[in-house]
């Protein structure tokens, strides 16, 4: 007897009939053939469907978009020795109107009949979290069928395991563990997002965190989590939809700010704003009637998907460098998505990439997206400290003369004037010397005009390096220079100038002809009268002076105002 029935068994597989062999205690099956049958009147009967031409197709698939009604034949044979319990577990089922199981023995008999409701009442008591779960027995060496008549408001994919009871349990509590995962890591970057939109004020940072937040609401709706997690079914998780049909809105509002769209691409602009209007007047409608602008959705969706393609093509023909990784971002979406709608529609084969093809895509994209944000800043960081260096660099170059690198005579005027008024809000005394290279026309005409400007290169490294910090330095004429020396007495001043004199003095260097040169220079010595001077011409006349005195009585000397040789 046996024998007969595996050979008839084995008979059925080879004609077409898939059947599952259950042959160990433990078992857990989630990949096996089964046979559907699509209903397009909606209103046929298990009495009416036993004689009808099943498809065969696999435990895991999609129907498609506009099929409401199919019917699911199951059959399987227990070659164990023992009777086994089995559980049918039909994934996500929170998202059927119904779903009613026949349990049909070998000899066509009807065993046990169950309704599923997950839109109704005692949908709580019905389902195991997101999963319905029918539960039958199989004696050895007994075949049986289990009919299953689904009815969606929406899409028709189904996803059935088999499963014996210890299987079925630890199926029941790890399954969820990618939703959480996944929204898990997107609520984190939500969140902090949030934050960082918080503590910096960038636009940006808001409008990506939304972006995040309703992504997030969707693929915890999607992956059955509101209804495994908190029990929520029927059309409350179902308005969970709300996710995915604004996130266009943020998502638009976000590229908007980060590529200031309103005024460097004025028409991607106003094609961007199109889509918040579309998608703004879908929700408007779901808020009426919401079945119905759930169909729009996709179109609106869609259109949206469509739409931020092109403008990031847009941008980057037009040189936008930072697009880039939008449109790379933008790109990996767009590819999941398509995949996960051709598996939706029925046209691909289900696997996990085809049946999770969306927020695979939204995660790769989230990512894509955060590194965007921290790039775009980076860049901003940069062009704006670039922009400073290059100010600091026009003040330095209007500031300075090129060769001796000294303050020149402009800025020494204008700075002047500042130290003299510190110094009389201070009550510090303030001092100039002003120096003059001696007989320098002679070095020009005996060792060239090159050697000359050496000899104020080396001499103005003398003056910086033995300097004060708050000294000011500067090369006031051709080999004229003037020091402003803050918080100095007239006699502490001519101190200064008498040391740089014998250090100028005793400073050699090697002239063309290989020839030891050395030179020396004259000082007149000045004080500001801070009570008095309004600004420091005066005393600059009183150094020039001085310096004229010095240059009279035989050069290579310092003099100090009145005349008194130091
Ligand atoms: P004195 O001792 O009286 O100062 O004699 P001097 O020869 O130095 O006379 P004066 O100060 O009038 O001459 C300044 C000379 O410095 C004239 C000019 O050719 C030269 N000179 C001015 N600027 C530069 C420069 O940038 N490079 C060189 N090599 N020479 C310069
Ligand atoms: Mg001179
Ligand atoms: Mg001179």
């Amino acid at each position: 007897m046996r024998i007969i029935i595996l050979f008839l068994s084995l008979f059925f597989i080879s004609i077409a009939q898939p059947i599952i062999n259950i042959d160990s205690d433990k078992s857990s099956i989630t990949d096996f053939e089964l046979s559907y049958f699509i209903d397009t009147t909606n209103k046929l009967k298990f009495e009416d469907i036993k004689s009808m031409h099943f498809t065969q197709g696999k435990n895991n698939d999609s129907l498609g978009v506009r099929v409401k009604e199919a019917w699911i034949k199951i059959e399987l044979f227990n070659s164990t020795k023992q009777i086994q319990a089995l559980f049918l577990h039909q994934d996500i089922a929170y998202k059927y109107i119904s779903l009613e199981y026949f349990e049909v023995g070998s000899d066509d008999n009807l065993i046990k009949e169950e309704l599923i409701a997950p839109y109704g009442p005692n949908a709580k008591e019905q389902l195991r979290g997101s999963d319905a779960v029918f539960k039958f027995t199989l004696d050895a060496d007994e075949y049986k069928t289990i009919y299953v008549h689904q009815k969606t408001p929406a899409y028709q994919f189904y996803n059935f395991s088999i499963f014996s009871a210890k299987e079925s349990v630890e199926y029941l509590i790890y399954q969820k563990v990618d939703a959480v995962l996944i929204s898990g890591l997107l609520l984190a970057l939500a969140l902090y997002n949030l934050l960082l939109f918080m503590s910096s004020r960038y636009k940006e940072y808001l409008y990506y965190s939304l972006y995040l937040l309703s992504s997030t609401l969707w693929v915890f709706y999607v992956y059955g989590a509101f209804a495994h997690y908190f029990q929520i079914y029927g059309e409350i998780p179902l308005r969970f939809n709300f996710g995915m049909m604004l996130s266009p809105v943020f998502l638009t509002l976000f590229i908007q700010t980060i590529f200031k769209t309103k005024t460097t691409y004025a028409k991607e602009h106003k094609l961007l704003n199109s889509i918040i209007f579309i998608t703004l007047v879908n929700f408007i409608y779901a808020l009426i009637d919401f079945n119905s602008a759930l169909e729009i959705m996709s179109l609106s969706l869609s259109y949206a998907l469509i739409i931020f393609m092109w403008i990031a093509i847009s941008i980057y023909i037009k040189g936008d460098r930072l697009i880039k990784i939008f449109l790379f971002a933008h790109t990996f979406y767009l590819i999941f998505s398509i995949y996960a709608l051709l598996y939706y529609m029925g046209l691909v084969e289900s696997n996990y990439v085809s049946s999770h093809g969306t927020s695979i895509g939204l995660i790769i994209e989230a990512l894509l997206l955060s590194y965007l944000v921290s790039y775009k800043f980076k860049i901003t960081e940069q062009e704006k400290e670039e922009e400073r260096i290059k100010q600091l660099e026009l003040r330095l170059l209007a500031s300075t003369d090129p060769m001796t690198k000294l303050y020149n005579r402009r800025y020494f005027t204008e700075i002047s004037d500042k130290i003299l008024h510190l110094s009389r809000r201070e009550k510090q005394e303030l001092s100039i010397l002003m120096l003059d290279i001696d007989k320098f026309k002679v070095v020009n005409d005996t060792y060239g005009h090159q050697f000359g400007d050496e000899v104020l290169i080396a001499l103005s490294r003398l003056l910086v390096e033995h300097q004060r910090k708050s000294d000011i330095v500067c090369r006031y004429g051709g080999e004229e220079f003037v020091i402003l020396l803050p918080n100095t007495s007239l006699s502490d001043a001519a101190n200064i100038a008498e040391k740089l004199r014998k250090l100028i003095e005793s400073l050699s260097m090697k002239a063309p002809s290989n020839d030891n040169f050395k030179f020396t220079v004259s000082f007149g010595v000045a004080n500001v009268d801070i009570e008095n001077e309004q600004d420091i011409k005066f005393a600059l006349k009183r150094s020039d002076d001085a310096l004229y005195v010095a240059k009279k009585s035989g050069r290579n000397r310092v003099c100090v105002e009145n005349i008194k040789n130091y």
